[in-house]
């Protein structure tokens, strides 16, 4: 499994400007590198037509399968500072040797807008910011590793990584796990139909509970 980003692809027409359209919601997925978020997003997003992926803006260069604008927009530093200067980010964190990371307010609120549920795969920091600010109108989940040494050996088998990026992703994932329990829901990957069964449930009553208020 690779840890690239997923995108949503259109299923659905775009609502017109006209339409009386009720406001989305937003869905966080947060899981430490390796377990499992990557496939299940997209199972999310091809089982849901009404939720949409929000490609975040990154410094880091592409991977040689990422698409501009589909797994990332990637723009420069300097991009990305003056993006920060205009408050253009919902949130942005920084971190692997200076890479930035950041979702922008005005694509999320767009979709938002038109009624679109927006799938959000980001790191914990991000995603506790962004439920800070959306509170009811935000889930989020956090998808944990069965143990230690699957989340090693998960890792280890998708190998994009040297030994030294391995070990700061293993750090990074040891330092997420201790914000599982801030989270709405957590999810234990211990076998990947069994989680997405669980996280498929969840996601359809939240998404079927917002109707009803
Ligand atoms: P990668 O370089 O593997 O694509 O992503 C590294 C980490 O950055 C992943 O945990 C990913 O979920 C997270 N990430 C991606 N986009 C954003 C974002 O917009 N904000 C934050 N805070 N984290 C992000």
């Amino acid at each position: 499994m690779t840890e690239n980003k997923t995108s949503s692809g259109s299923k659905n027409p775009e609502p017109s400007e006209t339409d009386q359209v009720k406001r989305g919601k937003i869905i966080i997925l947060v899981a430490p590198s390796g377990a499992g978020k990557t496939t299940l997003a997209r199972r999310l997003l091809n089982d849901f037509p009404d939720m949409k992926f929000s490609v975040s803006a990154t410094t880091r260069p592409p991977r040689s399968h990422e698409v501009h604008g589909k797994d990332y927009f990637f723009i420069s530093p300097e991009e990305f500072d003056a993006a920060v200067k205009r408050n253009e980010f919902l949130e942005w964190e920084e971190f692997y040797g200076g890479r930035r990371y950041g979702s922008l307010i005005s694509k999320v609120e767009k979709e938002l807008k038109k009624g679109y549920f927006i799938l959000f795969d980001i790191e914990v920091k991000g995603a506790m910011n962004i439920k800070s600010q959306y509170g009811d109108e935000a889930l989020a989940v956090f998808i944990k590793p069965p143990s230690d040494e699957v989340l090693i050996e998960r890792l280890k088998n998708r190998g994009t990584e040297s030994d030294e990026t391995l070990q700061l992703r293993l750090d990074r994932a040891r330092m997420e796990l201790t914000y599982a329990d801030k989270f709405d829901h957590v999810i234990v990957n211990d076998d990947l139909e069994r989680c997405y069964k669980e996280l498929h449930s969840l996601v359809h009553s939240f998404m079927n509970q917002s109707k009803t208020h």
